[in-house]
């Protein structure tokens, strides 16, 4: 399937509309499932059918995580303002989950990542429910079940991308409400466990270049995913004119 069809239906608004929206549908007991795009999923969704299926569901919203899906969006002519940043998002609701005292569950990253951001929520949000689980069980698919028994308002799975997008997918149908969202390595900021990149390199979209110079293993990804990624947005972008 072309990049296009996916793109077409990343959320073209800004991110503050985007998080209003979402604690609206957190706080109203809506179902949502929010995928935060960024061309690493956009690449899977074209070798993978169940990548693909879960971009395409009318059930997912998708909002633009990266600066090349902006990009991508842009030179595609599709109406598109700023990037909606995962970790951003991840924050805004916990914040309000804790203010309203809801329900939330947090699925992924390393026990004591997990734990230590739990305990932060609580900490900072006496009235919040909290429950957690680290992303290395062997069968994720169990621990939805722990998630299903506790019907929470809002579920962020932090597991890497795709797996974690395509868990909460698989189990979708067995919630009638709560908001769900991949967080890749958000709880890993969030908790305090790693810096976020300075704010320099928030405000001019270079975040990817500071995790690459941290975590130099993260190169290979960023060339597989990333720039094929920008090769084909171009080749599509020139087929249209
Ligand atoms: N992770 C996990 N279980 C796994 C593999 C990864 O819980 O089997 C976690 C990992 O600890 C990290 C997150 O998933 O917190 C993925 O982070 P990464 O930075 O790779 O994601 P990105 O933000 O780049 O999508």
């Amino acid at each position: 399937m072309a990049l296009n069809q996916y793109l077409k239906r990343v959320f073209p608004g800004t991110a503050e509309e985007y998080a209003k929206r979402a604690e609206q549908a957190m706080l109203s007991g809506e179902r949502l499932f929010i995928v935060t795009a960024n061309p690493e999923i956009l690449m899977h969704a074209q070798r993978d059918p169940a990548v693909e299926r879960l971009l395409l569901d009318p059930r997912t919203e998708i909002v633009p995580d990266g600066i090349s899906v902006v990009k991508a969006m842009k030179m595609l002519s599709l109406p598109v303002k700023e990037r909606v940043t995962g970790v951003d998002l991840a924050e805004r609701l916990l914040n309000a989950a804790g203010r309203q005292g809801k329900t939330v569950y947090l699925l992924g990253a390393k026990e004591e990542v997990v734990s230590a951001l739990a305990k932060k929520l609580k900490l900072q949000y006496p009235a919040i429910t909290v429950r957690c689980r680290n992303g290395y069980s062997k069968d994720k698919d169990a621990d939805f079940q722990e998630i299903k028994a506790l019907a929470p308002d809002l579920t962020l799975v932090a597991l890497g991308v795709p797996a974690q997008d395509l868990l909460i997918h698989r189990h979708l149908d067995e919630f009638p409400k709560g908001v769900f969202m991949g967080v890749g390595g958000s709880f890993d900021v969030l908790s305090g466990s790693k810096k976020r990149a300075p704010a320099l390199f928030v405000k001019t979209n270079t975040e990817w270049l500071y995790r690459i110079a941290k975590e130099p293993q993260r190169l290979g990804r960023f060339w597989n995913n990333n720039v094929k990624f920008l090769r084909e947005v171009k080749k599509a972008a020139q087929q249209k004119k």
